[in-house]
């Protein structure tokens, strides 16, 4: 049997390093396209000498042309501060970084995976979330060029496949965590470890009480290989994160408790259109693949735990 050859876009970020370690362990040929703006060298540092595995440094919003069986367009920064640097950029990323990767599977007939987000929900007012809920997003705060930039890359993607047959699969990912993340993400799990293990000030946005769900990165990517390995039928959007739903302050709570650290919590202000809640309804996912996360906040805390103490 030949060779897949499977392009990441995004790839030497957290999630991207991931797949590209999982897809090589399936003995791919992967191409790990990535503008480094938030991607680092040191997440694929172990594949460098794979020769099944080849880096291109190249922005996703220019064209690209050359053949592959399968794309995965995880090209976008995914932590508030980082994506709001630039939201011109972020935008952008997410529509002509989608149209890029359509117009690239069309030619080839490959199958195309879209990273996208609980952040279509918005700030969610039907609890928990079911792929069927439209959303509540602002269309111009500064969560917008990520909120709207994936809703944007969805709406490119079901228009393909409903134009041109374009074998799509999308994935709306809830909060995930685990190594290879930045220390300096911003993220609120890599923030309070990092500030947990330097005895720093923790700090909580707004009063603590709004509540995200985190999964673990290897369920997520084990959920994502059930999604590109289905049928053509199966397009999504489909829902992939972990059901346990905890307040910021009992993250922070955990996060003190398994570091053993003396760090106090701080409070700074919320940022705007902050959502209040979030926990993804996962029964379709369960439904199409039997996928359900497996790696509890606990334990997964630990391994990240054990990552970020390199740092
Ligand atoms: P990340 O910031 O670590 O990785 C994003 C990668 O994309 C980085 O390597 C970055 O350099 C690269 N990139 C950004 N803009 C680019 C461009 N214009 N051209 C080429 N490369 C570019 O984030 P992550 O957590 O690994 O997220 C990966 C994908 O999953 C993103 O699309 C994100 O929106 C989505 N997602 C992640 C989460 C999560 O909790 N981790 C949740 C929902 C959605
Ligand atoms: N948050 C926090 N302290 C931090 C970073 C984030 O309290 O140091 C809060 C943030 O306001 C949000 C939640 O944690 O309510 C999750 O934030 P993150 O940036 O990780 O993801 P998102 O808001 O995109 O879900």
């Amino acid at each position: 049997m030949t060779k897949k050859t499977v392009l990441v876009t995004g790839g030497a970020g957290f999630l991207g390093s991931h797949l590209c370690k999982a897809l090589l362990e399936r003995k791919n040929r992967v191409i790990c396209m990535d503008n480094f703006f938030t991607g680092r060298q040191r997440n694929i540092a172990p594949f460098m000498n794979n020769p099944d595995f080849e880096v291109m440094n190249h922005d996703v919003i220019n064209p690209y042309s050359f053949y592959v069986d399968e794309i995965f367009n995880l090209a976008c920064p995914a932590s508030p501060p980082h994506y709001q640097r630039d939201p011109i950029s972020t935008y952008k990323t997410n529509i002509f970084g989608a149209l890029n990767a359509l117009d690239l599977a069309d030619k080839w007939n490959a199958k195309v995976f879209q990273a996208s987000t609980s952040e279509v929900y918005g700030d969610a007012q039907l609890h928990p979330q079911p792929e069927t809920y439209w959303g509540n997003v602002n269309p111009h705060g500064i969560r917008s060029c990520y909120d709207e930039g994936k809703r944007g890359a969805e709406t490119l993607f079901f228009d393909y496949h409903r134009q041109h047959g374009t074998r799509i699969k999308v994935v709306r990912i809830f909060n995930t965590y685990g190594p290879n993340m930045n220390p300096e993400d911003g993220r609120v799990v890599s923030n309070f470890i990092m500030q947990a293990l330097k005895n720093e000030d923790i700090t909580i946005y707004g009063d603590g009480k709004q509540t995200r769900s985190f999964c673990y990165c290897d369920d997520l990517i084990r959920g994502w290989l059930c999604l590109m390995d289905s049928d053509d039928s199966v397009t999504g959007p489909v829902n992939m994160g972990n059901p346990g739903e905890f307040t910021m302050l009992e993250l922070a709570e955990k996060v003190i408790a398994l570091t053993n650290s003396k760090s106090k919590l701080v409070y700074k202000p919320l940022p705007g259109d902050d959502p209040k809640q979030r926990r993804p309804d996962i029964s379709l996912a369960g439904e199409l693949f039997g996928w359900k996360p497996e790696v509890q906040l606990e334990e997964g805390l630990k391994r990240t735990i054990e990552y970020f103490k390199e740092f």
